[in-house]
Parts: C-alpha cells; structure tokens; sequence
C-alpha cells in the first residue's frame, strides 16, 4: 500500500535533484554528476577530529592529526560531510540566507552518513543556537532543520532551548585567535538538568575554524554533560 502510494506520488511530484533538476530515484538525493563535484571527505582522515588527510597516505585504522594527538581537540568526536569549496558554498549558503530549504534533505543526509563509521550513542542533538535577534531577521535557524532528521536518526531529544545565544556582530573575515576570542561567553545555559550527564552531539551547517564548537564544548563541560561530539554539512580545511 505505502509502495503505491509512493508511486502515484512520484508519479505527481516526480524526485529531481535539488542542484539540477535532473530525475533521480529518491527525493532529497543528488544526480550522480552533482554528487560527484562535492569533495566529500572519507578516509584517510583523522579518527577523532574528521580532519581529511591526502587520500594516497595509509596511516593505519585510526590515525590522528598533529592537533588532536598533542591531547588538544576536547570534543569527544567531531565529523564533517564535505569540504568547504565553491559546490558546498553554493547550496550552504543559500540554505543559511535565502530560504533555499530544498537542501536540507541532501544537507542531513550527507551528515548523518559521516557519523555512521563511529556508532554514536546520542542522547541529546543540538543545533548549535542563534541570536535572537538572527532568529528574527531570517526566521529559521538552519542548524534545527539540519538537526532534526538527524535527532530521528539516532532516536534522541532535538534540544532547541536548554542553550541561547547572546547577540554578537558577524564573525566572518577574522583570524582564528579573533574568533575564539569573540565567541567566548556567548553561550549560556539555561536549562542544565536537561544535559547532566547526557551524551550531546552539536550539529552546524559549516565549521570554519571549529570557535563555536570548542565554546559550547566548555559550556556544555561544566553542565555536565558525560560526552561531547558535533557534525557540520561542510568545513574549512586549512592545512595543518
Ligand atoms: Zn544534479
Ligand atoms: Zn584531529
């Protein structure tokens, strides 16, 4: 019955790609020619922080990058879906700014599919919160609608309130000391018993230098949540 239906709906509203329009077999999925411009990162890359190696290096069943081997990367487990470059940039962007929500569905699905390797237990899926004062001006936060299918998957709370974000001015263009520096404090608690000793996973559309992550990872810290781990649809690689 529900594959009939599904046929009469395809049928209707046929699945195209979200980037080209071409005819796919799945709503929500990519052509294999706009799925084959991403630079999606897969292995080698480091175990705990996703960082990608060159691919032709064999490090070994859990390798790690110079950061977190030094013991400096606090985050539990952190994973990327794709590099930032300009076919990312190109549908990240338009989903942050201009409503362009046919991406979400792309969007969750590459994320969930880099969490996968690491078998997470994940009690509490946060999207990593807006000013309020954003909220308003876009009307929707493009890290709760990337988190929700996500929260489904791993069958865990999507937590939208326990964390609000105070109102800073745009972080972009600044140095990675400047921006560590501007998001320090601006996340507050305000409902801790809903993350005492939960296993927590924040989820982003983008990770530029990783600032907000390492933030809410020390606020989260002394909530006492037991686990930290965060996902973003793409990342900025710098080289390390
Ligand atoms: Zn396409
Ligand atoms: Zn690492």
């Amino acid at each position: 019955m529900v594959k009939l239906f599904n046929q009469i709906l395809n049928f209707i509203y046929p699945p195209i790609c979200p980037i080209c329009g071409e005819i796919v077999e799945t709503h929500g999925n990519l052509c294999s020619m706009c799925w084959n411009k991403f630079n999606w990162i897969s292995n080698p890359k480091c175990f705990k922080c996703g960082y990608p190696f060159p691919a032709d290096l064999d490090l070994g069943n859990r390798p790690l990058c110079p950061h977190c081997a030094s013991g400096e990367c606090e985050l539990d487990f952190v994973r990327s879906a794709c590099v930032y470059d300009d076919v990312s940039k190109n549908i990240m962007l338009p989903f942050k700014h201009a409503s362009q929500l046919k991406y979400q569905t792309l969007m969750s699905r590459a994320m969930i599919n880099c969490l996968r390797d690491l078998d997470l237990d994940v009690d509490v899926v946060l999207p990593v919160p807006l000013a309020y004062k954003r909220l308003f001006k876009r009307g929707y936060n493009q890290a709760s609608l990337l988190a929700r299918p996500i929260a489904k998957y791993f069958n865990a709370n999507l937590d939208v309130d326990s964390i609000v974000r105070k109102y800073r001015p745009d972080m972009g263009h600044k140095t990675y000391k400047q921006r560590h520096e501007n998001i320090r404090g601006v996340f507050q608690i305000k409902n801790a018993a809903n993350l005492q000793n939960k296993k927590v996973l924040l989820v982003d559309d983008v990770m530029t230098s990783g600032a907000t992550f390492y933030e809410l990872n020390r606020v989260l810290r002394k909530a006492g949540v037991s686990a930290v781990y965060a996902v973003s649809f793409c990342r900025v690689v710098h080289a390390i």
